[in-house]
């Protein structure tokens, strides 16, 4: 029989797994579902020195945390791909997975982000062969060598960062001459002897034998030179797209993929709820995926007794 419970939540990084917490403290079935190990990019966050209460926490094991609380009041966690969410005649949902189907009174999507690609030739060619998107999964590899950072975001500073404690050197290319990444986490960089930044250049190709990357082709946006610099890692830190191909055909995203919500966190459709990085926001933090989350949680909580309300009401009417 398909199991069915008050709320599925769709991902369990920082923002699916705070939504648990709530949802389930105020006594709902909670079902929160995975591809992946909990935690979402915090697992690959060496470092996290802004979230309140630690001076500085590793990401995995804030992740290791927060799951012992979402799940202390009864919130279960299942393993799989959600592929489909579907509208039920009765108001409820069904959520689809790769393991198993479940069905629903409301869905939280809490899906995230993903990195962006470079889209240059060689990316994808080298990609697992010295272009990486996660420091902390990769950065081992390049120790003692020279590797190259893309980008100028809080990602590409602070990875660069993280890499300078292992390689032997750091370039990091940036398409313009100031950074967007936090003043903190410049000044640090600024200041590791290790990185160096190049202002103005863009990488336009992975270069590379036939086994792995050898270096990059740049051109200086200003200057208009082009030429090679030879590395044995590239890592990319270009931004982040929203992971919303599982709610694609229900309307509720705008043209570039984030969910939309109002404050209550609730999209244009009924029971259907999003937070954390996959929502159309303004900063993509962990603290502010959590604080969607108490607010989804304790709104999916108000939207699931009205519901069972008038269910009960059909039924009585019936
Ligand atoms: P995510 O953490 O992205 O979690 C989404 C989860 O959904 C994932 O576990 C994923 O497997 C799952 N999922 C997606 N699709 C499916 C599907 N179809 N089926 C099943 N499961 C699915 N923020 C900070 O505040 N401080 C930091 O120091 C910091 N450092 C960062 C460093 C890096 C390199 C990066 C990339 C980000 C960093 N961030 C940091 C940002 C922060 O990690 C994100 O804002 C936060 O993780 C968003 O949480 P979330 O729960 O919305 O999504
Ligand atoms: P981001 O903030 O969107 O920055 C992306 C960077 O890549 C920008 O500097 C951008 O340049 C550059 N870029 C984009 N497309 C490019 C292209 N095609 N070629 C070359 N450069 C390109 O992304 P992010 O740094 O991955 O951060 C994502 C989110 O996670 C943010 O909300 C961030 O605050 C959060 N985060 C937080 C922390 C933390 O709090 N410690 C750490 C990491 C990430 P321009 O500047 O010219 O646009």
């Amino acid at each position: 029989m398909t199991q069915h419970y008050d709320t599925i939540i769709l991902g369990a990084g920082p923002g699916g797994m705070t939504a648990a917490t709530y949802a389930s403290r105020a006594n709902l079935s909670v079902l929160m579902i995975d591809r992946g190990i909990y935690g979402g990019q915090m697992n690959n966050t060496a470092e996290v020195e802004n979230y309140p209460g630690f001076s500085s926490v590793l990401g995995p094991d804030l992740a290791e945390k927060m799951y012992q609380s979402s799940t202390q009041f009864g919130a279960e966690y299942a393993f799989g791909t959600v592929l489909h969410v579907q509208a039920q005649e009765d108001g409820s949902w069904r959520v689809v997975t790769d393991m198993d189907e479940y069905t629903t009174n409301t869905v939280i999507v809490a899906t995230g982000s993903d990195y962006k690609k470079l889209a240059v030739p060689g990316e994808d060619q080298y990609s697992g062969r010295g272009v990486s998107y996660c420091a902390v999964c990769d950065g081992a590899f390049f120790r003692g060598q020279h590797v190259i950072v893309v980008g100028g975001g809080d990602s590409a500073v602070e990875e660069a960062t993280y890499l300078a404690g292992l390689a032997d050197k750091v370039t990091v290319f940036h398409r313009r001459d100031k950074l967007r990444a936090q003043q903190i986490l410049q000044e640090r960089a600024f200041a590791n002897e290790k990185i160096e930044f190049v202002w103005n250049t863009e990488v336009e190709e992975i270069l590379g034998d036939d086994k792995k990357v050898t270096g990059v082709r740049v051109h200086n946006n200003v200057t208009d030179e082009v030429y090679t610099v030879d590395a044995a890692g590239v890592f990319i830190y270009v931004g982040v797209l929203p992971v919303s191909d599982v709610v694609a055909d229900l309307g509720i995203t705008n043209d570039q993929g984030w969910i939309k919500t109002n404050e209550r966190m609730e999209t244009s459709l009924p029971g259907i709820y999003a937070l954390g990085d996959v929502r159309e926001k303004e900063l993509r933090q962990i603290t502010t995926a959590v604080g969607d989350a108490a607010i989804a949680g304790q709104n999916v909580f108000s939207y699931n007794e009205n519901f069972k309300l008038q269910q009960q009401k059909k039924i009585a009417e019936a």
